[in-house]
């Protein structure tokens, strides 16, 4: 679907006819291309102490041109606030001021960053408020900012620092377009590399100079629900990143899983994820020919909307058999199985249905709800192993699935989230990419939104 009210608000008289009376001016998201510098323009780190100092550094190294202070006359690519030293909520002024005269002079598709820790780890009622406190802050700006530009969040969790791998894997994340329709989210990173990881300077090879175009390079992925939609997307991103990919869908979508396969370079299997033997002949194909399974996209789902009051066992069974009972009964095949990666990841698509519920799909939110149980209980199990397992929770995707919707609720749909636009399937995809990496390894049980910060939810 293309959305027409975006490309035509982007055109000098229609937007100005848009801007005169008060309407949505969705921008064209900046979006990733390889080989982009990590900022065009002068980045701002504020914020003081140790942390920020590091982290300053790190971004010189990245050959980034680096400001402590708003210039005047001076845009900037990106703003990155330092607070992982707040204490109370009065230490917020300082840095969050500085931040909103970044936010006047941010190029369109600008980035802001902030960098603070959890308010889950402190038992201080005052450092609680505080770090709680830049959580609200940092949504607030992510629904101020405009021109396509976004606000976003790395929180460290205990022992992390501001420069560990995983946080400036995330870092990079945020600043870069793979991020471009992540909004008002916050990441947790935790520090210390997991026993098991391909190391830490694998991994922070992965996120500084010299970045390898291809992060996912001599993996192998399987990617459920790739014959079309978000899924060939995700097969086409992780193969741009230099993974081997498998694509799986059921047999009625075998041509156009042909397809997608040979335009990635990958291989097909026709496979309907909920016969109880499909994990069994994932394993069995990528066992043969790759020897390792690395990454595993649970991306196929389906919708079978209807009032709860008109709902049948039918509908309600199909979508929970599809969209989570296939998942658990895969991942306990393949985790049981030594052809899955000791350094594995799961990744599996939620929805923003699963967080807010949405009128209709009672069985959609229950499976969308019961992956986000599903990651964050396997996670835990996976702590400190090397495996992680995440989930991808979209909003409005321009696909197939939201094609279905009735046109006036498709538009309203779109315009309300802060980029006033639905996602692009790439832009799932590149969050999945993202957390498939080296340099997402200390994130894990975590649900990343690809919303465009939709008013829906929290
Ligand atoms: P889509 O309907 O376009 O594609 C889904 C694919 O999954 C299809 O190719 C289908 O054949 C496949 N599939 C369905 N049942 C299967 C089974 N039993 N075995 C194997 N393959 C099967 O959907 P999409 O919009 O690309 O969505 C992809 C994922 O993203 C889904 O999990 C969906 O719930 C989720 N999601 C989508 C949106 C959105 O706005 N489009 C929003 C939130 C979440």
């Amino acid at each position: 679907m293309t959305d027409n009210y975006l490309d035509l608000v982007n055109t000098p008289l229609p937007g100005k006819i848009a801007k005169a009376l008060g309407l949505p001016r969705p921008s064209v998201l900046r979006r990733y291309t390889p080989g982009e510098p990590i900022a065009a323009k002068p980045v701002l780190v504020t914020g003081s102490g140790a942390g920020a100092e590091a982290l300053a550094d790190v971004l010189l190294g990245w050959d980034v041109e680096v400001r402590r202070h708003v210039l005047p006359g001076e845009k900037l690519s990106a703003a990155v606030v330092v607070l992982d030293r707040a204490a109370s909520p009065e230490d917020l002024a300082g840095p969050l001021l500085e931040l909103g005269q970044a936010a006047r002079v941010l190029v369109p598709g600008g980035r802001v960053v902030a960098v603070f820790r959890s308010a889950a780890d402190t038992t201080d009622p005052a450092v609680a408020a505080a770090r709680q406190g830049i959580d609200g802050a940092i949504r607030s700006v992510a629904r101020e900012l405009r021109g396509g530009a976004t606000a976003n969040g790395i929180v460290l969790r205990a022992g992390a620092t501001t420069t560990d791998a995983t946080t400036l894997g995330a870092l990079r994340f945020f600043l870069s377009g793979r991020s471009a329709y992540v909004d008002g989210q916050f990441l947790e990173v935790s520090g210390t590399p997991a026993e098991g990881v391909a190391g830490l300077a694998a991994a922070t090879a992965a996120v500084g100079e010299g970045v390898p175009d291809q992060p996912l390079a001599g993996r192998t992925a399987v990617v459920t629900g790739a014959a079309r939609g978000i899924g060939a997307k995700i097969a086409e991103t992780l193969a741009r990143d230099g993974a081997r990919v498998v694509a799986v869908d059921v047999p009625a979508a075998g041509e156009q899983l042909a397809q997608v396969a040979n335009r990635v370079g990958g291989t097909a299997l026709q496979i309907d994820i909920t016969a109880p033997d499909a994990a069994a002949r994932i394993l069995e194909h990528v066992g043969g020919r790759y020897g390792t399974l690395d990454i595993v996209v649970h991306n196929a789902g389906i919708t079978r909307d209807k009032l709860l009051a008109n709902m049948d066992a039918s509908r309600w069974d199909a979508v929970i058999a599809v969209n989570i009972a296939s998942q658990l009964r895969m991942n306990e095949q393949f985790l049981a199985s030594p052809v899955f990666s000791t350094t594995g990841r799961i990744i599996s698509l939620a929805s923003t249905s699963g967080i807010a519920g949405n009128r209709g799909q009672s069985n959609y939110a229950a499976s969308k709800a019961g992956v986000i149980g599903m990651v964050r209980a396997q996670a835990a199990s996976f702590d400190g192993a090397g495996r992680t397992i995440n989930a991808v929770a979209p909003g409005f995707i321009e696909t197939d699935m939201t094609a279905k919707i009735p046109p006036l609720t498709r538009q309203v749909a779109r315009r309300l989230s802060s980029l006033q636009q639905g996602g692009l399937p790439v832009d799932v995809a590149e969050a999945i990419a993202f957390l498939a990496s080296d340099a997402a390894a200390g994130v894990n049980g975590q649900v990343l939104r690809v919303c465009g910060q939709n008013l829906v939810g929290a």
